[in-house]
Parts: C-alpha cells; sequence; structure tokens
C-alpha cells in the first residue's frame, strides 16, 4: 500500500493514464509484476510504454501481447542513437500485427553537447538527420509523434513545422519549456505532458497554467524524474497520482476533473481503444 490517508486511497477510484513511461528495467530485473500491481491499485488502468531504441522496441513489441492495457510506441532517441542504421529496423513494427500507437521518442536533446565546436556541430546535424527521418515515417504513417525535446526548442520547433506534420500529432512530452514556448506550442495545436519534476520545479508552473486544457498530459517518465513525495525512489506508474494531484491542485481543479480531462487526452492523442 502506498499510503493510509483516506483522501488519497478515495483518490485512487479515478481512471489515470501514464502516457509516458519506460517498463523495460522493471522487466529485466524482475520486477514488472510488482510494478504493475502497484499501478492498478491506483488505477492505472492504461500506459504507454516508450520506445527509445531497437532493443526495447523488441521488448515492448512482445511485451504488450497479452497485456491490453498497455501500448507501446517506438523511436530512436537523440542520445541513445548512435548510428543511422538503427532506424532500419522500425518499419518492420509498423507492420506487426500489434503495432506501436507512435513513433518516439524523437527529437532534439542539446543538454550535453560536445564542448569543441565541429563534434558539437556533427552531434547536432547527426541529430537533426534521425529525428528529420522518423519524422517522414511518422508521416507516410499516420502516426503521432512523442518528442523529446531540451535546450533545442527553436531548432525543434521548425523542424516539427516544415515537417509538414499537423500540430494535433504532435505531443511535447516531459514539458520543461517557459511559458513563451507553451504559447508557441498552443498556436500550433500540439499536446504537451507534464512529468513529476512539476513537483518540485517551480518554473514548470506557470507553464502548466497556460496549457490548453484540451491538449493536456500527464506522465511518469519513469523509472526517473520521481515526483514529490516519493524522492528519492525510483519513479514507478503508480506515482503518476501525486503529479496529478499536484496538476489538478496548481489548475484550481478537483482530481477528478484532471484525470477525466487527461485521460480522455491522452485517448484522444495516441486514438486508444
Ligand atoms: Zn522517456
Amino acid at each position: 500500500m502506498l499510503t493510509t490517508d483516506p483522501k488519497i486511497i478515495a483518490s485512487y477510484s479515478m481512471e489515470i493514464i501514464d502516457s509516458h513511461c519506460h517498463l523495460d528495467d522493471f522487466f529485466y530485473e524482475g520486477k514488472i509484476e510488482e510494478v504493475l500491481s502497484n499501478a492498478e491499485y491506483v488505477s492505472v488502468t492504461k500506459m504507454v510504454a516508450v520506445g527509445t531504441h531497437p532493443k526495447d522496441w523488441e521488448f515492448y513489441a512482445e511485451f504488450v501481447r497479452n497485456r491490453r492495457n498497455i501500448f507501446y510506441t517506438v523511436g530512436l532517441h537523440p542520445l541513445v542513437a548512435e548510428d543511422e542504421k538503427e532506424l532500419d529496423q522500425l518499419p518492420i513494427f509498423l507492420e506487426k500485427e500489434i503495432k506501436p500507437v507512435a513513433i518516439g521518442e524523437i527529437g532534439l536533446d542539446y543538454h550535453r553537447l560536445p564542448h569543441e565546436q565541429q563534434a558539437k556541430d556533427e552531434t547536432i546535424e547527426f541529430q537533426k538527420l534521425i529525428f528529420g527521418k522518423q519524422l517522414e515515417l511518422a508521416k507516410t504513417n499516420g502516426l503521432p509523434v512523442v518528442i523529446h525535446s531540451r535546450q533545442a526548442f527553436d531548432d525543434t520547433f521548425n523542424i516539427l513545422i516544415n515537417s509538414g506534420i499537423a500540430g494535433s500529432k504532435i505531443l511535447f512530452h516531459c514539458y520543461g519549456y517557459g511559458v513563451p514556448e507553451m504559447e508557441k506550442l498552443k498556436s500550433f495545436g500540439a499536446f504537451v505532458s507534464f512529468a513529476g519534476t512539476l513537483t518540485f520545479r517551480k518554473e514548470q508552473v506557470e507553464p502548466l497554467k497556460v496549457a490548453n486544457p484540451d491538449k493536456l498530459l500527464i506522465e511518469t517518465d519513469c523509472p526517473f524524474l520521481t515526483p514529490e513525495p516519493h524522492r528519492p525512489k525510483r519513479n514507478e506508474p503508480a506515482f503518476i497520482r501525486a503529479t496529478a494531484r499536484f496538476a489538478a491542485k496548481t489548475l484550481g481543479m478537483s482530481e477528478n476533473d484532471f484525470c477525466n480531462l487527461t485521460h480522455k487526452n491522452t485517448e484522444k492523442f495516441f486514438a486508444l481503444e
């Protein structure tokens, strides 16, 4: 049991979706059943397991086979990608019986670029190349995209605008930019998702307040980014409750309304059944 607080336990009856999680480590450590039952206990009724590399694409495609409430995506993460060839396998998954619900997480991450200019330029060029190719695949297959973007808003946004993909098919996961960027995404019609960092990074509160409620999602990005009050434990889907509670309070909504809203938005974005 995660808590004995009756108010918090009452909130467990509201269904919620974790729109972005990574479950492979839990599996390999033999902890997946425990993690999934913790999630079930607090009514996390659906989860989107997000791919970062051919290895986890393969794992998720098998893992979701007998789990109707878990969906998966395939994408080559900008910090994980090493070779353009890693993309060769991606189209195979789009032909599978159980198809991914999106391409992602893909994008640009300029947080830890090499200092040396040439290496820096090459890294950026490589990230843009991988990103562009996957956007192309998403477009041809009519799939939505889950965007990972860190310290690279302008480049990410310009590439997306030029990709011809509709804003309604784009989700900025783990929102970490400011209010002006949120305004741009809002005009573009893109979806945004907040993670546990919202509970301890004050600068994320204002962007949340100006986000379009109809384009708002919530996620754990577990096993990373544990929300308060669960830090420094490792994050898991059940902890999405803490982030939802914090977000609902910030927006002056009831937890019930917030859960219903993000539930509906997540199903709509990923076209979940
Ligand atoms: Zn992630």
